[in-house]
């Protein structure tokens, strides 16, 4: 196995944040789509308008977990593009390829993943 490159995440990425949404929608009986979601906010006469993402305002829409996860794939996409994708937020470390092809979202090694949620409880997305 050839060693994997930032672009094979993004494209994990991308493909699961497409599958993620494609989700959403099917569950809510496609209820709420770009449009619906733009009339929510049809009355906010703002500047930047013109930066409207469907995808984002879909993504208010959804329950805490669903956005949760949303964010964290479009987290993992800023950080492929900044160059800091692949690296331990905590110690700075290599994250291993195998931890992030299972978990491509995951911010931290598994030692300061482990270490951060004994101190706050808080728990990753197993995807
Ligand atoms: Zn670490």
């Amino acid at each position: 196995m050839s060693a994997p490159t930032p672009e094979t995440f993004a494209q994990q990425l991308q493909q699961l944040r497409h599958d993620l949404i494609e989700q959403i929608r099917q569950q809510r009986g496609g209820k709420i789509g770009r449009a619906e979601a733009a009339e929510d906010r049809h009355d906010i006469q703002s500047g930047d308008w013109a930066q409207f993402d469907g995808e984002r305002d879909l993504a208010m829409a959804l329950d805490q977990r669903e956005t949760a996860e949303l964010q964290a794939i479009d987290a993992a996409l800023k950080r492929i593009a900044n160059g800091s994708y692949g690296y331990c937020g905590d110690c700075e470390a290599e994250i291993p390829a195998a931890r992030l092809h299972a978990s491509p979202t995951t911010l931290r090694c598994l030692t300061c993943q482990e270490r951060a949620e004994r101190a706050s409880g808080e728990t990753h997305p197993t995807l």
